[in-house]
């Protein structure tokens, strides 16, 4: 499932690519993704520019003249490919649900196999009222999230901090890989009582969430430079996970005798993995 940032990362190659340009042709090949798609859609998009693409959690924001805005969740299985002018696109194939073409000579293919992708329409200024955002936390990389706010946002919670941390209602966007790895980075156990962290552990945690959501981005636009496509799967960056997927290895840093302590552990916590190193993460 594409996280905020695999999210942020498919963000940063559509921006450039249609910013600017008008919507001049939708072709919707089905009725609906996991919803029908709103009501008149095809008319209500076609002739408007685009204005702006954010990213609100993993929702991408394409932002459209007359204060529209179109809510686009790539799902589970989502991808966008962006074909520039004079690219051929090739015909349509059984997963291609969404084609949008744009005065630029850019078309956007948006292909979805599990079809738990999701288009909206609504009002840019009125975003946050929308029934998608109205209860979500913060976004993590913004200046005013902190180990304060973290802290309120956790007070008096008895749930085990990764499953608040996973709880888009306390912070948006922070997938079950990042909220493991965070915790690792920061010390704190994922079993600890969410309202029981210290403001000290909240601000190493909320650095953590900050660096490791920057790294994976970063990660995710050097994917994506060898690429001309933008791919909702890629950026993971699989290869500098400290401890997720990594049951009885020995954790980076750690002298620990792995024959002995049987290394980093693996928990299902909301029925999701968790992996931790029980000697270092209290
Ligand atoms: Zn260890």
């Amino acid at each position: 499932m594409p996280e905020l940032p695999e999210v942020e990362t498919v963000r940063r190659g559509l921006a450039p690519a249609i910013t600017g340009a008008k919507i001049t042709r939708v072709l919707l090949r089905r009725k609906n993704l996991r919803k029908p798609f709103p009501r008149a859609m095809k008319k209500r998009l076609e002739g408007l520019e685009v204005l702006s693409v954010s990213r609100r959690a993993k929702y991408l924001l394409v932002g459209l003249a007359g204060d529209n805005v179109l809510i686009w969740h790539l799902g589970m299985s989502g991808q966008v490919r962006i074909y520039k002018k004079g690219e051929k696109v090739p015909p349509p194939e059984k997963h291609d649900h969404v084609q949008i073409d744009l005065s630029n000579g850019v078309v956007l293919v948006y292909t979805d196999p599990r079809r738990f992708g999701l288009m909206d329409l609504a009002v840019l200024s009125d975003i946050e009222n929308h029934p998608l955002f109205k209860n979500i936390g913060p976004e993590p990389l913004v200046r005013g999230f902190t180990g304060a706010v973290l802290v309120k946002r956790l007070k008096g919670r008895k749930t085990e901090i990764k499953l608040a941390l996973m709880d888009q209602k306390i912070v948006a966007g922070v997938g079950n890989i990042y909220a493991s790895e965070a915790l690792f980075k920061a010390s704190i156990s994922p079993k600890r009582r969410a309202g029981t962290i210290s403001l000290a552990k909240a601000n190493a945690l909320v650095r953590e969430i900050k660096a490791i959501l920057k790294r994976a981005i970063k990660a995710g636009g050097s994917t994506l430079k060898d690429h001309r496509t933008t791919d909702g799967g890629l950026g993971y960056f699989q290869h500098s996970f400290a401890v997720y997927d990594k049951e009885g290895e020995p954790c980076p840093g750690c002298d620990c005798n792995v024959g002995r302590t049987g290394g980093i552990k693996r928990i299902v916590q909301g029925g999701r993995a968790t992996f931790y190193c029980p000697r270092r993460q209290r």
